[in-house]
């Protein structure tokens, strides 16, 4: 039967190839009308007879970055269309939003190893449904003259499909081929070894020899070597200046599956487009399997690993079977390196695989894992700038916090984030360019500008020097506020728990309990104030926290002589020290006072070794004492100082107790919903002990799935609050 229809799409729907989608399913049903972008939507009017398997194919096979979120059918009258067609934009607001790069898509790959194809071997293939896109961007509206992609003119056969409405790359941007496009070089020293596919073929031999080489991605550079050669990595951590943080992993799904248990939600994660590093538990040791050196990841339980995504990683992995160490190029914790002179004059690598299609905009990976659904720990390549629904007014910039930063603006009933900015220590400059490119890019005027109250952030110093209206935010009213409206939920019980955050009494908090709605916060438990001596030094001296611990309770007996002469000095100034409730202090003090970690080499090592510690199928727990609104765990530390049993049994039954003491607190307030924030909750092991006392005892408990969990989430949360000021 003959039908017309007019269909409107909600969702992500622009920039990810949605309108040469639905003209090809269109052209294979024979349906004549239009499609168009109106808005944020997509608005397609259909005439013919195969409806249903139009309507079908339009829900079923739509590209891999498309979401969507609505779709509304009405029965219209009909107008006799000849021919269907894509017609151009009438409104303003189209291109206001962004795609993130994407992954090679499985057809463009099909291409790439299909020796017929014209585009074999070709590390640049991409199409409407893959490819660069937020980080070749300069400008909007986005075509090629705004993209990095400017310096390369389509040859013949590349324009006939970019013009060509049936082909994938139909409006393809970065649309090229060996003929008109970049080309890869392999360089040592600034001398050019190699071009095209003889620089990937040398580099894969080069890894295999146990050298550094820096890989050109999407973002950004990466520094590769043999994840399985031991010398290579130790030789790889002396030069990034990082001692133990664990580093990021490449390989393809097979030898992933050897090394780590990984579920079907996980690979679901690992093979998605956004392609995160996935954050999965390491099988048993076993050196038959060709294990990752130790120096990987030291005492951790999981690996991070990533699949391939660019073109030149898919050709890198057909040439060699090993995982390989993928790390960002930088120092410490500076920005990633993403210019080719920045990372030649690095020293930082051996050899140098780059090529001449420059990175306009820095973007790390992104780190996610799977607890109760996905958590993203670090949101960047493949998920910004995507825009995520929530109720907000429009003209709000975000400033966020101080490590782990990313900002954020909102247009109209979007809040767009910005990638992981990182430290601002470090990546200050970063953070200002980024904001005008933001700013500039969605055509974006700041009305009311939102920031931590912390005064030295230098996010708050940014906001302060602006002009115009400004709003200061309690940083864990920030935090909490973001869990609420990524779940959608107007009021709940918070838990704030952290590394610290600047409280409204001057003291730094960070482990709180809060009732919350998007106008302000009760504070009602939180964790004893204690001093932090020595200021912000107690945060990478964990020892210090122990000491400060052991005073209160009278046990310095239990500290070495070395240490108890420090605290002679320190205990003079105690009155002078900041007081923290902070939960990561907490878990800082117990590593340090079980013999796990004295000092943290990367931020929330000594937590982070705790957790790796703690036998996860420990029953036990320790007491601790409520009382009014402070909540004490002195008499857990006083039974651990005197307790004879092993680390791990401690370290697990430490957890249990956290999760007690929240569940307490919980069922004596009584609101249902729980709202769970805080760098704290990057904790495995607590977050799934925390959500399973809670959903067992009938709470409904909420987390963080689309913005992180840790300080990257302040922005969103910012934006939020003050998105939804009159
Ligand atoms: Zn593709
Ligand atoms: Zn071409
Ligand atoms: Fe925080």
């Amino acid at each position: 039967m003959e039908k017309a229809l007019r269909i409107k799409i909600k969702g992500i729907v622009q920039g990810v190839g949605f309108r040469p989608f639905v003209y090809r399913i269109a052209r294979e049903n024979n349906i004549k009308g239009f499609v168009r972008n109106e808005g944020g939507m997509v608005v397609i009017e259909a005439e013919g007879s195969n409806m249903d398997s139009f309507l079908k194919a339009l829900k079923e096979r739509k590209p891999p970055m498309a979401e969507i979120m609505d779709i509304k059918v009405d029965e219209i009258e009909h107008r006799r269309f000849k021919d269907f067609v894509i017609e151009s934009s009438e409104s303003s607001d189209e291109g206001r939003f962004l795609s993130p790069d994407i992954a090679t898509c499985d057809e463009c790959l099909r291409e790439l190893f299909d020796p017929e194809d014209r585009r074999y071997l070709y590390p640049f293939i991409n199409c409407t449904n893959c490819g660069p896109r937020f980080t070749i961007i300069e400008s909007l509206p986005y075509d090629r003259e705004r993209t990095t992609m400017k310096e390369f003119k389509m040859c013949k056969a590349c324009e006939n499909e970019y013009r060509d409405p049936a082909s994938r790359r139909f409006h393809a941007q970065p649309d090229c081929c060996a003929v008109c496009g970049p080309e890869v070089e392999l360089l040592s020293n600034e001398k050019e070894i190699a071009k095209g596919n003889e620089a990937v073929k040398i580099s894969a031999e080069l890894l295999l020899e146990g050298r550094i080489v820096a890989i050109k991605g999407l973002g950004g550079f990466h520094l590769a070597c043999d994840a399985t050669d031991e010398r290579a990595v130790e030789a790889l951590r002396v030069r990034k200046g990082r001692e133990s943080k664990p580093f990021a992993l490449m390989a393809p799904l097979k030898l992933i599956k050897d090394l780590c248990e990984v579920s079907s939600e996980e690979e679901e994660l690992l093979l998605s487009p956004r392609r995160p590093i996935v954050l999965l538990r390491r099988k048993p040791y076993d050196r038959t399997t060709g294990a990752v050196a130790e120096s990987v990841a030291p005492y951790n339980r999981y690996l991070g690993f990533m699949l391939p995504y660019t073109p030149i990683h898919h050709i890198l992995f057909s040439l060699l079977n090993k995982p390989l160490v993928m790390t960002s190029a930088n120092i410490s914790e500076s920005p990633i390196i993403h210019k080719n002179e920045e990372i030649l004059s690095s020293r930082l690598a051996d050899f140098y695989l780059t090529h001449n299609r420059e990175i306009h905009t820095r973007c790390d990976d992104s780190v996610a894992f799977i607890q109760n659904g996905e958590i993203v720990t670090r949101r960047a390549r493949g998920y910004a700038p995507e825009p995520i629904e929530a109720r907000v007014s429009e003209g709000v910039l975000a400033c966020g916090a101080h490590t782990k930063n990313t900002f954020a603006i909102t247009l109209k009933g979007k809040v767009i984030m910005s990638q992981h900015i990182g430290d601002l220590e470090e990546s200050y400059p970063f953070y200002e360019e980024e904001i005008e490119h933001f700013k500039s890019i969605f055509s974006f005027k700041p009305a009311l500008i939102a920031y931590d109250l912390h005064p030295e952030y230098l996010s708050t110093k940014y906001a302060i020097a602006q002009e115009g209206e400004k709003i200061g935010i309690q940083h864990h009213h920030a935090h909490i506020c973001s869990c609420m409206a990524e779940n959608c939920i107007d009021e709940a019980l918070g838990i704030a728990f952290d590394g610290s955050g600047y409280g409204t009494d001057g003291n730094i908090w960070g482990g709180e309990f809060m009732v919350c709605d998007f106008e302000g916060f009760e504070r009602i438990a939180y964790l004893e104030y204690i001093p932090m001596p020595g200021g912000a030094k107690a945060i990478e001296e964990p020892w210090r926290m122990k000491l400060a611990y052991l005073s209160k309770i009278g046990a310095l007996s239990f500290a070495s002589e070395e240490e108890r002469e420090k605290w002679r000095i320190l205990s003079k100034f105690l009155d002078r020290y900041p007081l923290t409730s902070s939960a990561g202090r907490l878990f800082d003090a117990v590593s340090a006072l079980i013999g796990i970690r004295d000092v943290s080499r990367y931020e929330g090592e000594a937590a982070i070794a705790l957790e790796m510690m703690a036998d996860e199928n420990e029953k036990g727990s320790y007491d601790a004492g409520i009382k009014g609104d402070t909540i004490s765990f002195l008499p857990m530390i006083e039974e651990i100082v005197d307790s004879p049993e092993k680390k791990e049994k401690i370290a697990g039954k430490f957890h249990n107790t956290i999760a007690n003491v929240i569940l307490e607190v919980c069922v004596n307030e009584g609101i249902k919903d729980i709202a769970l924030s805080g760098g704290v909750f990057q904790n495995r092991l607590l977050l799934k002990k925390t959500f399973d006392l809670l959903t067992t005892n009938g709470f409904r408990v909420h987390m963080h799935h689309r913005v992180p969990t840790n300080d990257g989430c302040i922005s969103f949360g910012q934006a939020c609050i003050a998105g939804r000021r009159e």
